[in-house]
């Protein structure tokens, strides 16, 4: 079985606050997986060290078999794609600006972009709806459509992994469905590694849920295994039912009030 991500007994402190601790996990080629699990449990760290935003140590990441310690950022970038949480943006760049800096990775030193890289900052544009935003400054732009800007960047990474980090934090429900809906879609080949907040999202678009708790995992798998009752009250302590989404037949949780 094919295994772009892999994770090898991670375990990741700031200073001495140890937030990760001794994970492994293994992300199969094409599925779409989301990571669950309260405030503070780790879930951004771990998307950062898979990103090599932070320091990794040896053989603990693999990204398409190959130790992320051995590889640049400007080779990450050509393995992995990441959608941020917090995307600070100061300079006055234009929306299209923003997304042919995805195309950097595959650029030597002062290379300009070609017609390639203009194809693919057009494509991953009208893909996320941002197409028509393309003259804008990016400084003048709401959060939904700023984090729609930054979907299209790390499409047109055109990479085989994708990291989205709270992808639908800012988006209205229309969007929200929207943007997964674009992820789902992509190419068959591509692996799709989201922190997700919503578990009815989480539920409805994943192959499958990693739910995390103070840096450690408490169960991973298909979401009817994962989205429980008993998972949650343990977890997130509180009273849920757990329903059916009628369109698909994934979970769906209920606050008991
Ligand atoms: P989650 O994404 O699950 O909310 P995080 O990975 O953001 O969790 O944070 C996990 C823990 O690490 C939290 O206790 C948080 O306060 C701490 N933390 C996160 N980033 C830093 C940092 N840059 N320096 C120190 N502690 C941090």
């Amino acid at each position: 079985m094919d295994f772009p991500v892999q994770v090898n007994n991670l375990s990741f402190s700031y200073g001495k606050d140890s937030v990760i601790k001794d994970l492994s996990l293994s992300f199969q080629k094409g599925k779409f997986y989301s990571i669950i699990g309260p405030n503070g449990s780790g879930k951004t760290t771990l998307l950062k060290n898979l990103s090599k935003l932070l320091d990794v140590s040896k053989e603990t990441i693999f990204i398409n078999d190959q130790d992320a310690v051995k590889l640049s950022n400007k080779e990450i970038s050509k393995n992995l794609a990441l959608v941020p949480q917090n995307i600070n943006i100061e300079y006055e760049f234009t929306a299209y600006d923003i997304v042919i800096m995805g195309r950097t990775p595959f650029k030597k030193r002062f290379e300009d972009y070609n017609e390639k890289d203009k194809k693919m900052v057009e494509k991953s544009m009208k893909l996320t709806s941002t197409w028509e935003l393309k003259n804008k400054l990016i400084t003048t732009l709401s959060g939904g459509e700023q984090q729609r800007v930054i979907a299209a960047r790390a499409l047109c990474q055109d990479t085989d992994i994708i990291l989205l980090d709270e992808p639908t934090s800012h988006l209205d429900i229309q969007h929200q469905l929207g943007f997964l809906n674009i992820f789902k879609k992509l190419k068959k080949d591509i692996t799709v590694i989201a922190v997700m907040h919503d578990l009815n999202l989480a539920s409805l678009y994943s192959d499958e849920i990693i739910l995390l708790e103070k840096g450690k995992i408490i169960d991973k798998g298909e979401p009817a295994r994962v989205i429980t009752r008993e998972n949650i009250k343990k977890v997130y302590n509180i009273e849920v039912d757990i329903i059916r989404n009628t369109s698909n037949g994934a979970p769906y949780v209920m606050p008991v009030v």
